[in-house]
């Protein structure tokens, strides 16, 4: 069987399965078997019933005693409630749907149970836990078990039964020699496949992980230097010289520029005028100030006679820019166009035919806009911002087009400086390494969950006084189903505390156009408080929102979180970040004071370096940067490194091979 064999190919996979992996994008046996678990569940012993804590996923060995309750709620739901003890005490177990196991639990002796514990009313809960024998526990404590993100119609049972069948009957050609691998002290690329899926120890996956990481930074880079040589190869076909509307704005500015501002954007005019197009990185933390240089950008190229185009991530932020956009360049003359995916197929017409006609000359859209044909007769410049979400398969499309146009791409994401170089050294980079000098500092604070009535009221007081807040929750990692309901149960019981204030709602499973709405809604005071997981990551920026508080603080890492805070502290009130820890760890509480004083995001990123343990190394994956789908650039940074070398070294033979085989995408008898 062929890597690139259709996945029905395997036993067991029929129409229906398909389809289901068709959702995520599985087609091919070979993307099943690039199909990496999201984590490994690892089995802790267990602990005394008397120190288990909220929030945590714990596993306590006991009886149950008493006569376990099925009760049905009015929507027809079954919860099966028990209590569990041990020597030191008892807690109560919940399990919803579920009322077969009665019978199970009354003639249970001696189990496990593993769940996460919750509140619920006064005392604490153990919520749908497993259930093991003793003995089968302890065999499993040696095991780590793959955990995928599974879809609606796909069983773990059965992903495990169709990847190990592809592993056996698939031909995994590995393109490194084995004394190249020697060299690179790197598996082999079958085993490193087999490892993934099936873990012996955490020892050897880690060795798995490091040789499919290297794979992915090779092509990543790869791709890179040549997306690279093809662009200087390009000569400039829409040089810029004059900026007279650029300093009509500055002019027209209530503020001065930051030096830094100054500085990037002469080093943009600068490459306006270059000999190939712009391809350039602008780096600057949250509130730094990015949009204005984005606007000067557009304008320079608007003046010498071309269009431009701003792509960002998403609907409420296309609008916002468009508003924005339109207030600065109408004095000016300069029409600027919105084209988003909820516009109706009229208004999507009108927009398209004026940019086509050459009227509007400035077009703000989301991403998606790209996929769809818009056609931008003179397009000069793109600018995209919130770039981690862009990655170098569209910058390549772009050089694909012929006429490249000139790229600035805007980033918030706080890297360290020499991974930026090797991530995106097919780009200048400016930074924006100063903040405007108006800004109050942001107060932040960790507490535990017991300040919550406090925090509670804070974020009352600030809505009583007309500003708004948001309230984050994270993704609860054992099922993706849960995420939907944990932000569900906190607005509810925020409500009910709260009864005079309007909340809202947003999560991923909202449909696109839903969570439009309600950002919108927001952006717009129709509510007080928002409660959200981190989809507000990117995508919204409303100056009246004064308090965040972010719950199970510590699951998230300190660039996150400090992304998030960024969310606040936008306009001219003074802003509050809370940061709840949900568990007691003294590590988890050392790494979140880090922000307590820290409001650089390129320090806050070089400390969550090198705070990262190796326990963490199964942590979460720097959120949002799909670009990769094993490598973690922060914690595979060594093999990012090797990578980088290996890929400079190359000959040019070597070199020519590889990007043959990067842009096939497919497993090739090439040796690198
Ligand atoms: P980001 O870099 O996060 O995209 P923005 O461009 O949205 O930041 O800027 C945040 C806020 O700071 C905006 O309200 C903007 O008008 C303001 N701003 C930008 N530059 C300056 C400056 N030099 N002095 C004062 N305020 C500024
Ligand atoms: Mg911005």
């Amino acid at each position: 069987m062929k890597w690139n064999d259709p996945i029905t190919e395997l036993k067991g996979i029929g129409p229906k399965s398909a389809e289901a992996y068709r959702r995520l994008r599985i087609e091919t046996v070979g993307d099943l078997l690039s199909w990496f678990p999201k984590k490994y569940d690892t089995f802790e012993p267990e602990q005394p019933i008397d120190s288990v804590r909220e929030g945590r996923l714990v596993t306590v060995l006991g009886t149950f005693s008493g006569t376990p309750r099925v009760i049905t709620t009015g929507k027809g739901m079954t919860i099966l409630t028990a209590t569990f003890r041990d020597s030191t005490g008892a807690i109560l177990v919940k399990w919803f749907n579920a009322p077969f196991l009665r019978k199970q639990i009354t003639q249970a002796k001696y189990v496990l149970l593993r769940g996460k514990v919750s509140h619920d009313r006064s005392a604490l809960c153990l919520m749908q836990p497993e259930m093991y024998s003793p003995q089968r526990y302890r065999e499993m404590m040696k095991t780590l078990r793959p955990v995928y993100g599974l879809t609606a119609g796909l069983s773990k049972s059965a992903v495990g039964k169709a990847v190990a069948e592809a592993l056996r009957l698939c031909e995994i050609s590995d393109p490194m020699t084995p004394a190249m691998r020697r060299e690179l002290g790197l598996w082999n690329l079958r085993d490193a496949y087999e490892e993934v899926h099936f873990p012996k120890s955490e020892e050897t996956t880690k060795d798995a992980i490091r040789r499919l990481a290297f794979d992915e930074f090779f092509r990543f880079l790869v791709g890179i230097r040549s997306v690279k040589e093809q662009t200087e190869a390009i000569p400039n076909r829409y040089p810029a010289v004059t900026h007279a509307y650029a300093d009509r704005i500055i002019a027209s500015l209530s503020y001065e520029l930051t030096g830094a501002q100054k500085r990037c954007f002469s080093e943009i005019t600068e490459d306006l005028r270059g000999a190939s197009p712009m391809q350039r990185l602008l780096q600057g933390d949250v509130g730094s100030g990015k949009t204005v240089i984005a606007e000067l950008a557009l304008a320079t190229i608007v003046e010498a006679g071309h269009q431009g185009c701003l792509m960002v991530p998403t609907e409420v932020l296309a609008k916002q820019h468009f508003a924005e956009l339109t207030r600065r360049f109408e004095p000016l003359g300069i029409a600027v166009g919105l084209l988003t995916g909820s516009m109706s197929a009229g208004e999507k017409r009108a927009a398209r035919e004026s940019v086509a006609s050459g009227e509007t000359r400035i077009l703000v859209g989301t991403h998606a806009l790209f996929q769809q044909s818009v056609e931008i007769p003179d397009l000069g410049l793109v600018v995209v911002d919130e770039q981690h979400r862009f990655g170098v398969e569209q910058r390549a499309k772009l050089t694909e087009k012929g006429t490249m146009p000139h790229v600035l791409l805007m980033s918030a994401t706080p890297i360290p400086r020499t991974l930026a170089m090797m991530l995106y050294a097919d780009l200048d980079i400016s930074v924006l390494d100063e903040m405007p000098g108006d800004r109050l500092r942001i107060r932040t604070a960790v507490v535990d969950t017991s300040y919550r009535p406090k925090a509670w009221k804070f974020l009352a007081d600030h809505v009583r006084a007309g500003e708004q807040c948001y309230v984050i929750c994270p993704l609860i990692e054992e099922s993706d189903g849960l995420e939907a309901s944990n932000v569900t149960d906190y607005k509810e019981m925020l409500e009910e505390a709260l009864p005079d204030i309007r909340i809202g709602l947003l999560h991923g499973r909202m449909s696109a156009s839903s969570k439009n709405e309600v950002m919108e809604a927001f952006a717009d005071h129709q509510y007080d408080i928002l409660v959200s997981t981190t989809v507000i990551e990117v995508g919204i920026d409303v100056s009246n929102a004064t308090v965040i508080l972010i719950e199970d603080a510590e699951r998230f890492g300190l660039a996150t979180l400090h992304q998030l805070r960024g969310r606040v502290g936008r306009g001219s009130k003074q802003s509050y970040c809370i940061l709840v820890q949900g568990s007691d760890s003294d590590e988890a509480h050392e790494r979140l004071t880090v922000l307590q004083t820290a409001t650089d995001g390129f320090a806050i990123a070089e400390k969550d370096l090198s705070m990262r343990g190796p326990g963490d190394f199964f942590g979460i994956r720097q959120s949002g940067d799909n670009v990769f789908r094993i490598a973690d650039p922060i914690r595979d940074a060594e093999v990012l490194t090797l990578a980088k070398r290996t890929v400079d070294g190359l000959t040019p033979e070597q070199y020519r091979k590889a990007v043959k085989l990067c842009l096939a995408d497919k497993q090739e008898n090439v040796i690198y």
